[in-house]
C-alpha cells in the first residue's frame, strides 16, 4: 500500500513537471492559472488532472477539441512514479534521486524544445551541491558549458551543464562511462533516422546515467 501511495505522489509531481513544460516557455505563471488544453485552450475540469488515468480514459486526446495530447506527459507520470518508488525502496540515494528527476525534466525540455530551463537547472543543481560533496575536477564541466556559450563546440552548453550535475554523484571514469553510452546510443538514433538535424543529448545522457546505475544496482545486488 505504501509503495502505492509513493506511486501517486510520484505521479502528481510528474504531471506538475509536465505543466512546467507547457508553461515556461510559454513565460505562463506556473503556480496560477487553471490547466488548460493547449490547442483549444479550454480550462480543464478535475476529471482531466488525475495522472496517468485522466489520459487513458480521454484515449489520449482533449475531451474537447479531440486533439490528441503528446504522451510525452504519460511519460513523465509514469517515470516520476517509478522514481519516487525507487527512492523510497532506497535503491537510490538522494543525490541520485535529485538527479535523475532533473534529467527526466531536462531531457523532455530538450526533446519537445531544443532548449534548456537554465532556472530549473539551477534551483536543482543548489540544492545537489548542499547534499554532496563536489571534487575540483567537477568543475570542468562548468568552464567548458560557458565556452560552449562562447564557442561553437558542436556541444551544447546544456550538455555541459547536465555533466556538471551528474558528476555530483559520479566518479571521473563513470562519467566517462556514461558519456561513451551516451556517444553510442545517440549515433546510433542518428543513423537509424538518418536525420540531418540537431539531435537532443540530454535524453541519450539521462538513459546512459540511470543504465550504470542500474547495472552497479544489479551487480551489487546478485553478485555481491
Ligand atoms: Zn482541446
Amino acid at each position: 500500500m505504501g509503495i502505492l501511495y509513493i506511486f501517486i505522489i510520484g505521479t502528481v509531481f510528474g504531471s506538475f513537471f509536465g505543466v512546467i513544460l507547457d508553461r515556461i516557455p510559454a513565460h505562463e505563471s506556473i503556480i496560477f492559472g487553471r490547466s488548460h488544453c493547449n490547442h483549444c485552450d479550454r480550462t480543464l475540469s478535475l476529471r482531466d488532472l488525475i495522472p496517468i488515468f485522466s489520459q487513458i480514459f480521454s484515449k489520449f486526446s482533449c475531451r474537447y477539441c479531440h486533439k490528441k495530447t503528446s504522451l510525452i506527459y504519460l511519460f513523465l507520470e509514469i517515470s516520476c512514479g517509478i522514481i519516487f518508488v525507487s527512492g523510497w525502496l532506497g535503491l537510490i540515494d538522494f543525490t541520485q534521486f535529485l538527479f535523475i528527476i532533473l534529467s527526466v525534466i531536462l531531457s523532455t525540455f530538450d526533446y519537445r524544445y531544443h532548449s534548456f530551463p537554465l532556472v530549473i537547472w539551477i534551483i536543482f543543481t543548489f540544492i545537489l551541491l548542499l547534499t554532496s560533496s563536489s571534487v575540483l575536477t567537477d568543475y570542468i564541466w562548468l568552464i567548458l558549458s560557458i565556452l560552449a556559450g562562447i564557442f561553437d563546440l558542436k556541444i551544447g552548453s546544456g550538455d555541459f551543464l547536465w555533466l556538471f550535475s551528474a558528476s555530483l554523484s559520479l566518479t571521473f571514469l563513470q562519467e566517462m562511462i556514461v558519456i561513451q553510452i551516451a556517444s553510442i546510443l545517440g549515433i546510433t538514433y542518428f543513423v537509424i533516422h538518418k536525420k540531418r538535424v540537431e539531435i537532443a543529448f540530454i535524453p541519450f545522457l539521462t538513459t546512459a546515467y540511470i543504465s550504470l546505475i542500474l547495472y552497479q544496482f544489479i551487480q551489487s545486488y546478485f553478485f555481491k
